[in-house]
């Protein structure tokens, strides 16, 4: 077991994290040279301490979204709220109440100068909510009809062993892939 290094301590991360931090704690964080070598772990321990459920967190993916080892089996995709969002292989924004901006005036809203709203013939504007608080989680400015951007899908099993030096427990090959399209094929089915 690795001692606490205090050099960085966890209530300077906790303060990090909620954005309260002093300006020169920063810097001195990012200087730190070597960093505390148990800066992650300090770290996930103030976001676990944070959200009102028990399942472990794997790494944090937004302000409000986190991948969690699912007491039983499974990695999904949960939100501080609560609400779950499924394997977090499938892009979780499949499982979002979604509002698309299409028309000139729906984009105007958001966009606040006239010059940078965008051609409404070839863009739209999608806003990701949460279906259980209803936070806004994500923004995308595509292409009409361009499947959903699928921000991020880490390879946790490399990450844990390669770079932590522990390995998660339900190491798998399968871990890493991107599993999207088995949703609109669920969807066709009827499911
Ligand atoms: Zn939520």
């Amino acid at each position: 077991m690795q001692t606490e290094d205090t050099r960085f301590s966890k209530d300077n991360l906790r303060l990090l994290v909620e954005g309260k931090l002093d300006w020169e704690e920063v810097k001195r964080a990012l200087r730190l040279r070597p960093k505390d070598a148990d800066r992650f772990w300090k770290y996930l321990a103030v976001l676990q301490e944070k959200v009102p459920w028990k399942d472990r967190i794997l790494l944090r993916i937004s302000d409000h979204l986190y991948i969690v080892a699912k007491e039983g089996g499974g990695r999904i995709v949960k939100c501080d709220c609560g609400q779950e969002f499924g394997d977090y292989r499938i892009n979780w924004k499949l499982s979002c109440r979604i509002y698309v901006r299409r028309t000139a005036e729906q984009l105007a809203e958001v966009v606040a100068t006239e010059e940078a709203i965008p051609n409404p013939e070839l863009v739209e504007i999608r806003e990701f909510y949460c279906p259980g608080c209803f936070a806004l989680l994500g923004v995308e400015q595509v292409p009409i009809g361009y499947p959903p951007v699928f921000e991020m899908l880490p390879d946790l099993d490399t990450f844990y062993r390669e770079w932590l030096g522990k390995p998660l427990p339900d190491e798998r090959p399968d871990w890493f892939q991107d599993r999207t399209l088995q949703k609109p094929a669920e969807w066709a089915k009827g499911k």
